[in-house]
């Protein structure tokens, strides 16, 4: 199937109130565009040199989202055009983020990655965390970021009990950390589900998947 049938064929089975966002990280320009053609206009990418690359080369009516993991370094070449930021898991992050959207005058919206998965290699803080953070009078200052959401991502397993579990958890940790709002704090995004389990992701609550392989095909990395 082309990419634009595969788009079509997941926007058809996913509910009105779920954003897609095309994960197109490794893929390159045409394919993007196959899929903007199609109707697409949100993308994720992993690499921020990366999607300066694409940004630069495509329609500016695309939103971008940065849903990899985020150095503090390479914060200010995306700050004047990402629209959501997923993997934000420090305050030392989200002050640099907050620096770089004031000097485009700008508020940027983030996602605090919570820690579901079982894996060392996976990031992301406890929802423990997350509390303590939101609380902090040093995040109470920052005028420039806004806190939109939460994000996750689920152990690599078949095991789709364990999954759903997980999925289950970030879910209750949304419904919690929600009852709480401030300026620049309001938890409307809950982004969780890939190809291999954004249905049973929606079925546990999400709003905003990240579906790569299911849109674009296999990855192939050097
Ligand atoms: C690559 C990636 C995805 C998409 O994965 P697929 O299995 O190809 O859909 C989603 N979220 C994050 C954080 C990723 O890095």
């Amino acid at each position: 199937m082309s990419i634009k049938d595969n788009l079509q064929h997941i926007k058809s089975t996913i509910p009105e109130h779920v954003t897609l966002v095309a994960v197109s990280k490794t893929k390159p320009v045409s394919d993007l565009m196959e899929a903007y053609d199609a109707g697409q206009r949100i993308f994720g990418e992993n690499k921020i040199q990366e999607m300066v690359e694409k940004h630069d080369q495509m329609p500016k009516d695309i939103q971008w989202h940065m849903i990899g993991h985020v150095q503090r370094n390479k914060v200010k070449y995306m700050a004047e055009f990402v629209s959501l930021i997923h993997g934000v898991d420090s305050l030392k992050l989200l002050k640099e983020i907050n620096k770089q959207a004031k000097k485009h005058d700008r508020v940027i919206d983030c996602l605090l990655q919570i820690k579901i998965a079982e894996e060392e290699s996976k990031f992301g803080i406890s929802t423990k965390e997350a509390h303590t953070l939101l609380q902090s009078d040093e995040f109470s200052e920052l005028k420039h970021i806004k806190i939109a959401g939460l994000m996750g991502m689920a152990t690599f397993t078949d095991d789709m009990k364990q999954v759903e579990s997980e999925f289950k958890f970030l879910k209750s940790t949304f419904d919690d950390l929600k009852k709480q709002q401030a300026s620049n704090y309001q938890l409307e995004i809950l982004s969780m589900g890939m190809s291999g389990d954004y249905k049973l992701a929606i079925d546990c609550g999400s709003n905003m998947i990240r579906v790569g392989s299911s849109i674009f095909g296999a990855r192939i990395y050097q």
